[in-house]
């Protein structure tokens, strides 16, 4: 009897292994997960870039990978979500009213996946190039009723102890007494210096591009790093691959392994502005990042990656002839010369769908359409909780 349910599990492990070994030697369970998301990259955004990066026959880096699918993007409340709310779903699983972090719409705390990935002894990490403190990343590490509770997030992330912080937004961890790195004074009224404080619980604190570089990953465990007073300036320093190749340094010393969302997210405000050749310059740098998540992944083997947007932002369009719209923008140049241009249908979000792209353990569940939830769940059943 105890042969045969050992010859059963010996059936079930080879034909999970076979189902997902079709095109890439995959893992059975992810130990890692890294989630990018693009804050307003909607699939004319990625179309954009790829021709402007590589011309309208080539694709960017994350459009090569395996499987890619759509996403559904609106709130409880509204047709068309914003970041706190889009983001509240993908780390909780739970769709919740605009301008929620990570509570439901009854107000309730919602727990998310990157504190269910610490729960099970994995380190976490956050990236961003605006604030840290900023919708997208503070739905995975903190639970308010107001996105605008901006000081209160910066204590509760902290408060997480989210072993890898890297971003914009000093202001919001220093007091209002108070001048860090850079030349504003801080935003907090309750005297609190967090980033004195996390020095003293064992974090190290960077706030250039040259100090972060210079970081040896083997002596450090807990990482800071705040460049800037709010987003960070462009050109971004550092970059966001710098910024996820440190990380990934860091949290992949953890035997248990680890989570990591990293947001490119300044390409919404390129787009509230309609500026197209920001948006279409910090999707080719996001998808930068991209790369080497997926150069991580292939060589580690035991971690999922997901690439997916929020929402998506200003209604943008591609054309190869000029429309004479107002709201047009161009001509841009692809790399073989030709003419393209881009036009807005607004200054603020809209309800398209977004594009999610995958490598690794459940790489292929994202084929076709589904909720923002979905990814949620996608990346729960893959760390086995
Ligand atoms: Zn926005």
């Amino acid at each position: 009897m105890k042969n045969l349910y050992l010859l059963f599990l010996v059936i079930i492990f080879f034909s999970t292994g076979c189902s997902n070994s079709n095109t890439e030697n995959i893992s059975v369970k992810a130990k890692n997960i890294i989630l990018l998301i693009g804050d307003g990259m909607g699939p004319e955004h990625i179309k954009a870039a790829g021709w402007k990066e590589v011309g309208k026959e080539g694709k960017l880096y994350m459009e090569t990978l395996s499987k890619s699918g759509y996403i559904r993007t609106s709130s409880a409340d509204n047709l068309i979500t914003d970041s706190a709310a889009a983001a509240t779903a993908i780390a909780t699983g739970v769709k919740t009213n605009n301008g929620v972090i990570s509570l439901d719409p009854s107000l309730n705390k919602l727990i998310t996946i990157l504190e269910e990935a610490k729960a099970l002894g994995k380190s976490v990490g956050l990236i961003t190039n605006v604030q840290i403190i900023h919708a997208t990343p503070a739905a995975f590490a903190s639970h308010v009723e107001s996105r605008a509770n901006t000081t209160e997030i910066a204590r509760q992330i902290l408060d997480n102890e989210v072993d890898v912080l890297l971003g914009g937004g000093e202001n919001y961890f220093l007091p209002n007494t108070t001048i860090g790195c850079f030349p504003e004074i801080g935003h907090r009224n309750d005297n609190r210096n967090l980033i004195n404080e996390a020095i003293d619980e064992g974090y190290t604190y960077v706030c250039d591009s040259g100090s972060l570089e210079d970081i040896n990953s083997s002596n450090v465990t807990k990482l800071i790093g705040l460049f800037s007073d709010e987003g960070m300036d462009r050109p971004f320093s550092p970059s966001l691959d710098l910024m996820i190749t440190k990380a990934i340094e860091i949290l992949a010393k953890n035997d248990k392994g680890f989570f990591l969302m990293v947001e490119g997210g300044q390409i919404d405000w390129a787009s509230h502005a309609n500026d197209a050749e920001n948006a279409m310059n910090d999707t080719i740098n996001f998808d930068k990042a991209v790369k080497i998540a997926h150069d991580f992944s292939i060589e580690d083997n035991e971690t999922l990656i997901i690439i997916t947007a929020d929402h998506e932002t200003g209604g943008m369009s591609t054309s190869l002839v000029s429309t004479g719209e107002s709201s047009e923008d161009g001509p841009f140049y692809m790399p073989n010369g030709e003419e393209f241009y881009i036009n807005w249908s607004t200054t603020g979000h809209t309800n398209s769908n977004v594009k999610v792209f995958a490598h690794g353990y459940n790489y292929n569940l994202f084929e076709g359409e589904h909720e923002n939830i979905f990814i949620y769940e996608v990346m729960k059943e893959s760390f086995g909780f």
